[in-house]
């Protein structure tokens, strides 16, 4: 049997339906935003039958966004933006061409847009390819305890 996947909305909120009369439920669900593992929820409906569901959060944690940075891999500079952000990586679009390698580690910074401008640094790995202009990137370390940590939760 699979289990359901059900959307964290903007608002922290996921709706549930029943399976067995239909009968859905709007519930808060923003202590679980923070969970690093996988979430699976039980709930049971006044009609008694109690059903499971995976809260998938990944929608909240990605952002398209436009900041300024550089891709920088075998000493070689690629300026360019970070177009999307997420707690897990970026993609990023660079000016020109860049032979970059897929699959191979890498490094990125670039400025946010919050008042401090802060300066992230970060080794990344590069996962996708989606042009010679667009890469999919993923952070080495999906914990961020600088301003980027703060960035997801007061920005996002
Ligand atoms: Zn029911």
């Amino acid at each position: 049997m699979t289990i359901p996947t059900i959307f964290v909305t903007q608002e922290l909120t996921a709706t549930f339906a029943c399976e067995s009369c239909g009968q859905s439920y709007t519930k808060d669900v923003a202590k679980f935003i923070m969970h690093k593992a996988r979430v699976r929820l039980k709930y049971k409906c006044k009609c008694g039958h109690t059903s499971s569901v995976i809260l998938e959060r990944r929608r909240v944690f990605r952002k398209e966004v436009t900041l300024k940075g550089v891709l920088i891999q075998n000493q070689k500079n690629y300026p360019g933006v970070v177009t999307d952000l997420s707690r897990n990586g970026i993609q990023f679009k660079t000016q020109e061409k860049a032979l970059i390698k897929v699959d191979h580690t890498a490094e990125v910074k670039f400025t946010l847009d919050n008042p401090n401008r802060s300066e992230i640094h970060r080794p990344i790995r590069v996962r996708k390819a989606f042009s010679e202009y667009s890469f999919g990137c993923e952070f080495e370390d999906t914990e961020h305890f600088d301003d980027l940590g703060k960035y997801f939760l007061f920005y996002f």
